[in-house]
């Protein structure tokens, strides 16, 4: 039983189940998380005897690595197998630094992998072009955020001038269509005995999954991101294939109900790729301008990573200023997305998680990745 799936209240059933007390759990849990421990003989206050049947009966389960890159950027890209056997799934884990680490403006976002490729067949993204493997486990979910703390982290306490300050599902898969999971993993990283992340520091995008969105509200009420991509239903029914069962009228009814029920002024951010001559005109901003109107949102416009084989070319950087301009005459507030990691195909929709040359590199001795 790899622990990296229980939550606190699910540790505490497994140690319950071995006739432990529920602090046991409190107590291994900060060990993995906080101290990032995986072997049961180091955690010093847990009785001998019961680190013994823990070493028997639980393993805390690195994921193995497959393939490391590091952008010229600081932004490294993880390839990571994933489950038991050696069937060859693998997942992408990219980490994205920005600032000096341990000044007050340093942010380092992981983005991660929540299923092995994706169903909803978005037409401007290379995971969906893969389709659905399958989900990933609670257990790889966490793995991801352990084991880029790890790495980045050397030893000693994960907490302490952490090197990871924000998580966002932004990379393979739809979380929301693979809810429980999710859930697991977002408690584990909130949990103070976990990651202790904030709320407001974990970020769950979605396509657009309306009943998991008010389940999410309800459950765990973190940050959310949507991916727009298109201000009209007959657009992104063309993009954005789940939009034919959530059309937009249910989907920013969900948003609404995301933002103000939530008893404090939380934005919801709207993601929009740019697709040169598809979705980025001005008349197409002014839409968006009206589709938004009151809500409290901020748009991050995110200029398209190709990719082979894609049917789009990636809007010119004036055509996207010019979007963002009309947005912001709306007073919504519009960024920009920096493309970061371009040298190892890190960005946005890039992520294939196929290992496909085994060369060595000269970075580490591991097999570089070719997209
Ligand atoms: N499935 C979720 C989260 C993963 S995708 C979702 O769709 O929201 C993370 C973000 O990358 C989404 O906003 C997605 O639309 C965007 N994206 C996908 N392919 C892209 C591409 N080729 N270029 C730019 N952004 C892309
Ligand atoms: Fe899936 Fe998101 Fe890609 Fe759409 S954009 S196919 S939902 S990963």
């Amino acid at each position: 039983m790899n622990l990296f799936g229980h939550d606190r209240a699910g540790l505490r059933d497994v140690l319950d189940g071995m006739g432990e007390k529920p602090f046991r759990a409190d107590q291994i849990m900060q060990w993995i998380y906080r101290h990032g421990v995986a072997d049961f003989e180091a955690m010093t206050n847990i009785s001998r005897p019961l680190r013994a049947r823990l070493a028997e009966h639980c393993t805390v389960d690195a994921p193995e690595v497959l393939a490391h890159q590091e952008s010229t950027d600081g932004t490294r890209k993880w390839v990571l197998r994933v489950g038991e056997t050696a069937d060859g799934q693998a997942v992408e884990t990219v980490f994205i630094p920005e600032g000096q680490r341990g000044s007050e403006r340093y942010r380092g976002t992981l983005c991660i992998s929540s299923q092995v490729g994706c169903a909803m067949d978005c037409s401007f993204c290379s995971t969906g072009k893969q389709g659905l493997s399958r989900n990933l486990t609670a257990a790889e979910i966490v793995a991801q955020l352990w084991f880029a703390a790890h790495a980045l982290g050397g030893s000693g306490d994960l907490h302490n001038q952490r090197a990871i300050t924000n998580v966002v599902f932004m990379g393979m898969g739809e979380p929301l269509a693979n809810y429980q999971a999710v859930l697991t993993a977002i408690r584990i990283f909130l949990d103070d005995f976990g990651f202790g992340l904030s709320k407001r520091r974990v970020t769950v995008s979605t396509s657009g999954l309306v009943p998991f969105m008010d389940r999410l509200r309800s459950d765990c009420d973190t940050a959310l991101a949507v991916s727009l991509h298109a201000p009209d239903d007959a657009l992104r029914d063309e993009l954005v294939p789940i939009n034919r069962k959530y059309p937009l009228d249910e989907l920013m009814a969900a948003c609404r109900r995301y933002t103000t029920e939530r008893g404090h002024k939380a934005h919801i951010v709207y993601e929009y790729v740019m697709l040169d001559g598809v979705n980025d005109t001005d008349a197409h901003a002014r839409a968006l301008g009206r589709l938004l109107g009151d809500l409290p949102a901020k748009v991050n416009l995110i200029p398209f990573n190709p990719f082979p084989g894609a049917p789009y070319q990636r809007s010119p950087a004036a055509r996207v200023d010019a979007f963002a301009e009309q947005l912001r005459r709306r007073r919504i507030i519009t960024t920009v997305r920096r493309t970061r990691g371009d040298d190892i195909d890190a960005a946005c929709g890039q992520l294939v998680g196929r290992v496909t040359s085994r060369q060595k590199n000269r970075l580490g001795g591991v097999p570089v990745v070719s997209a």
